[in-house]
């Protein structure tokens, strides 16, 4: 002990201890504040729910040493559990931590309460952490952590948790409506197909892609549009005229390909993009489709009697001097001479 340290009552000694102490608590404070501003500024720079999961399992990582963590998003109309994050020391494969079944999870996320504890069947340096992602209005997931053979969470760390559990929760709830409001904006609201911008989005960018490649590479077009609707409309009434429209677009989808496009042009119309096609792939699922709707019964309410609607099918394939509006009008005639020539059948040009 120095000279002028030694003549220093002890009650100052004391005093200047606990001032050393509470400024280091601040320090604390401050660094937890930053960390915690990073962490908010993460989560809420990205609207892709799994970016989101990964830097809310970055942070958890940042803060205690972890054996596996995961974060789940519910769903409510399933009453299931998706894992959209995970980190696993061992396996990098995605899982709920061991011997946690969903209808714990379900616990935690309706009783809303944080679940930090050793399960029945685990060993008792093994601990499990659950945080429910909620907030007033909606259930939105979890974030799930077991630890194996690491120090226990401190109540200071699980405020830390506490607290990124909130930041994730208002971060998730914003990626998820902007997904709703994304796929609205490129939905039809009646049939749940594609609507018209966005079908014209998607062929302007099939041309370039078309015009880019070298080798030559052409799609195909589809117009489709109901025989007689608006007798159909006079006869059975608007509301049975949606219920058809619904269900055969229902039946086309489960009979196109995964890369066919379909989407809703307007009123009682419907186009088909067909990527890679020739003229006999083209017809071939043209035929496909008028026959689907042509076989399509739908069951009349007031009468019980099954009824169904035809089709007209204009084709074309697109050339490399092609604009979007010269293939539609292309696919346009060949619609009028199907229509002018019986109805019910396609016709290619
Ligand atoms: P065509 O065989 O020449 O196509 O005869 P059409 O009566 O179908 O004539 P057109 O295609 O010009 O008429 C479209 C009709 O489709 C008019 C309208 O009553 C009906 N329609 C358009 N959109 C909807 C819709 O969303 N719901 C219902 N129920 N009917 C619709
Ligand atoms: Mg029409
Ligand atoms: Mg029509």
């Amino acid at each position: 002990m120095s000279q002028y340290q030694q003549s220093v009552p002890e009650g100052i000694l004391s005093l200047r201890e606990k001032i050393v102490l509470l400024e280091n608590q601040l320090e604390e404070i401050r660094l937890q504040t930053h960390v915690l501003l990073d962490i908010a500024r993460a989560l809420n720079a990205s609207l892709d729910t799994r970016v989101i999961a990964s830097n809310i399992i970055s942070a958890i990582v940042a803060l205690i040493g972890i054996d596996q963590a995961s974060v789940c998003l519910y769903n409510d109309q399933t009453q299931d559990f998706e894992v959209i994050g995970n980190f696993n020391s061992e396996t990098l494969s995605p899982q709920i931590p061991a011997n946690l079944d969903l209808s714990f999870l379900h616990k935690v996320l309706s009783e809303g309460v944080t679940y930090y504890h050793s399960p029945e069947g685990l060993k008792d340096w093994e601990w499990v952490c659950c945080l429910p992602l909620q907030n007033a209005q909606h259930k939105i997931g979890t974030i799930n952590i077991h630890t194996i053979r690491q120090p226990e969470i401190t109540s200071e760390q699980m405020d830390f948790l506490e607290t990124i559990a909130g930041h994730a929760s208002s971060a998730l709830e914003n990626a998820l409506l902007y997904a709703i409001v994304e796929r609205e904006s490129i939905t039809d609201g009646l049939t749940g197909v594609y609507n018209h911008r966005y079908f014209q989005k998607r062929l302007r960018e099939h041309i370039s892609l078309c015009q880019r490649r070298k080798r030559t590479l052409t799609f195909g077009l589809l117009i489709i549009d109901i025989d007689n609707f608006k007798s159909f409309n006079d006869r059975y009434g608007h509301q049975f005229g949606d219920t058809i429209l619904k269900i055969i677009v229902k039946n086309l989808q489960s009979h196109l390909r995964e890369e066919d496009l379909i989407a809703r042009y307007g009123g009682e119309e419907f186009v088909v993009l067909i990527p890679e096609a020739s003229e006999k792939v083209i017809l071939l699922i043209s035929e496909k489709i008028r026959e689907v709707v042509e076989k399509t019964q739908v069951s009349y309410p007031k009468t019980d009697l099954a009824v169904s609607v035809t089709v007209s099918i204009g084709a074309t394939l697109w050339h490399s001097a092609d604009s979007p509006s010269s293939l539609i009008s292309r696919a346009d005639q060949a619609l009028y001479k199907a229509k002018g020539t019986g109805r019910n059948q396609s016709v290619f040009e």
